[in-house]
């Protein structure tokens, strides 16, 4: 039987496609701001209403259309952008499928004003649920205004899916300012029910943009991250721990410029951060992946959210490495293999004086706060290279001494801030960071004048025999002999004096209790985390000046992390300026 198939009309084939590009208010306001972008505007003023369910209106001052463009522009698959199927595989705008403002106009009531300052006048069209209601000349400078209204108005079961306005405005909120991210030349002003939620005058770069639209309390955490490797680089910013946030969308990903959700960069920065913060907690990162673009397919989602890179796996290492760099100043470190060998002398916060060897870190710079213009100062603009300034100097080394107080802690101050430090979680670092890093180096075990046998459970015995190697590389002597029992010869110098049993007891118990091993470099992770944490002091009774120097420039020397291994705070930091409040004294006051 003939007859049977037909094909779809053009306003059929149009809702339907709407349904993949436009999902909700916020994927409307991102295709049309990219239109705007695509069209070389440097101002883009967007203001919606009911969290643009009502209405959206982006206007431009971009390059505009003539009339006949206009017409063509709300047609299906009409670009000025593509020409051949092979300018998909270099795709340099933002835009390229010549479908969202046909899509838009078929479940929208659309006005589109616009004008190529060529023309004696301008065009506007006026578009219900894609037909057409009115066409005509007006007045109007170079640029091009878009109205949205009532989306959804003639699909029903669309309009049910959305959310409230408020939750409707944050997704709006949140595309904006990931492209006024991307294009900082670029000024953007976003108005919601006719209040300013973003004003963001042209700035020079990244750096100057995320000043601007992020509390002090985030960019004065931030470092720079920048990073090579294959043909591909990194940059941007991430905020050091023990800043952080509550789930991954403070993640910004651009690849080439597009803002896009990335599971492999995503996967990356998390496990960059994963002896950084605690569980449950997200770092906060602006990152700029450039590729030739042809190693990046962005023709695989409908709102070009997702992109597919040849190489995955050397994104993954990009991002990854990058932003360990940054932040501890060195890439990360795997299981096998260690990247330094260096000597272990003496348990910083021991009674021994340092000695640790000095590794310069390279890169994750400071970025300086506005009224810190002090020798940390860096220029970025995205392609010089990072100046190592901070780490030379020192975060921690840099500190000023006070004193020791009860409960093991460390006062000190910067001149601006009292700062006061936890002793055990800073030795719980560097012991953890140096176990990490030197860990293949045994040298320094030393033999115990009495051996130590351990009689543990059979539980618990698999579960340490299982970690035998490490223990070896980190200076233990021992070995396993019958079904569960171990006897230890040698500790490592660092160990300091503990009674063997009671320390491996305690350490034993607490394997057992973080439950079932998980992937390799989480098991070795968190068990290296237990010995530091078990090896590192508890109570601090007298230390020297020299002690707590030596302290400090370790913590510098591991990459001025300031956060134990569990993601606890090392330092906590009281404002001079609070204190002089609290104490009456106002400013220039005696
Ligand atoms: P695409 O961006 O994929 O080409 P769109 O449907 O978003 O598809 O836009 C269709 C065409 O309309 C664009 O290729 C562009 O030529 C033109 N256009 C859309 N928005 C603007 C704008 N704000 N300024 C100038 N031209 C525009
Ligand atoms: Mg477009």
């Amino acid at each position: 039987m003939n007859g049977r198939i037909h094909v779809l009309d053009e306003a059929v084939i149009n809702r339907i496609a709407a349904g993949e590009v436009v999902e909700r208010p916020a994927s409307v306001v991102k295709e049309l701001v990219e239109n705007a972008l695509d069209a070389g505007a440097d101002s883009i003023a967007i203001d919606i209403e009911m969290g643009g369910t009502k209405l959206m209106r982006i206007r431009d001052n971009g390059c505009g259309m003539g009339r006949d463009d206009a017409f063509l522009a709300v047609e299906r698959h009409a670009t000025s952008k593509l020409i051949t199927e092979k300018d998909l595989t270099g795709i340099a705008t933002m835009g390229f499928r010549g479908e969202a403002l046909a899509s838009t106009a078929s479940v929208s009531r659309m006005r589109l004003v616009t004008a190529d300052g060529i023309e004696d006048e301008g065009t506007e069209l006026l578009i219900e649920g894609g037909v057409f209601r009115k066409a005509g000349g007006i007045g109007a400078g170079k640029g091009t205004l878009i109205e949205v209204r009532n989306l959804f108005f003639n699909v029903p079961v669309r309009r049910k899916f959305l959310k409230s306005p408020q939750v409707e405005a944050g997704h709006v909120h949140d595309i904006i300012l990931k492209i006024a991210l991307a294009f900082p030349h670029v000024a953007f002003l976003f108005r919601e029910d006719e209040k300013t939620r973003l004003d963001a005058p042209p700035a020079q770069t990244a750096l100057d943009r995320i000043l601007r639209m992020y509390p002090q309390e985030l960019s004065g955490n931030l470092v720079t991250v920048a990073h090579e490797a294959g043909r591909a680089r990194i940059d941007g910013y991430v905020a050091r721990p023990p800043y952080s946030r509550s789930n991954l969308r403070s993640v910004l990903t651009f690849i080439n410029g597009r803002p896009v959700r990335d599971r492999l960069v995503n996967a990356a920065v998390v496990k960059a951060f994963s002896n950084l913060t605690e569980r449950g907690r997200y770092p906060f990162a602006v990152l700029f992946i450039h590729t030739p673009p042809e190693d990046v397919d962005v023709n695989v989602h409908p709102q070009k959210t997702e992109v597919r890179f040849v190489n995955p796996e050397l994104i993954h290492n990009l991002a990854l490495n990058g932003v360990c760099k940054a932040v501890t100043g060195a890439a990360f470190h795997p299981v096998e293999g260690s990247e330094s060998r260096h000597v272990w002398n003496a348990a910083p916060g021991s009674n021994r004086a340092g000695g640790f060897p000095r590794e310069v870190a390279s890169e994750g710079a400071w970025i300086p706060t506005s009224d810190d213009p002090g020798p940390r100062t860096v220029q970025y603009d995205g392609q010089e290279e990072t100046q190592p300034t901070l780490h030379t100097r020192g975060v921690f080394s840099s500190l000023q001494i006070v004193g020791t107080a009860p409960g093991s802690f460390i006062v000190l101050h910067d001149g601006a801030d009292l700062v006061v430090l936890d002793h055990h979680a800073a030795h719980e670092r560097i012991l953890f960071e140096d176990l990490r890093r030197a860990r293949k180096d045994a040298s320094q075990g030393q033999d115990l004048l009495w051996p130590t046998v351990l009689e543990l459970g059979r539980v618990e015995a698999d579960r340490l025999a299982g970690r035998l190697p490490t223990l070896e590389s980190c200076g233990f002597k021992m070995e396993k002999f019958g079904e569960r029992d171990f006897v230890v010869r040698g500790a490592p110098s660092w160990l300091g004096d503990v009674d063997m049993k009671e320390w491996f007891t305690g350490l034993v118990d607490e394997m057992v209790e973080s439950g079932a091993p998980a992937d390799p470099q989480t098991e070795e992770d968190r068990f290296l985390k237990a010995v530091a944490c078990r090896a590192a002091v508890k109570e601090t009774t007298h230390l020297t000046h020299e002690e707590i120097r030596s302290l400090l420039d370790n913590l510098d020397r591991v990459g001025s992390i300031d956060v134990c291994p569990h993601g606890r705070p090392i330092t906590v930091r009281y404002s001079m300026e609070e204190i002089r409040r609290k104490m009456g004294r106002s400013r220039g006051a005696g």
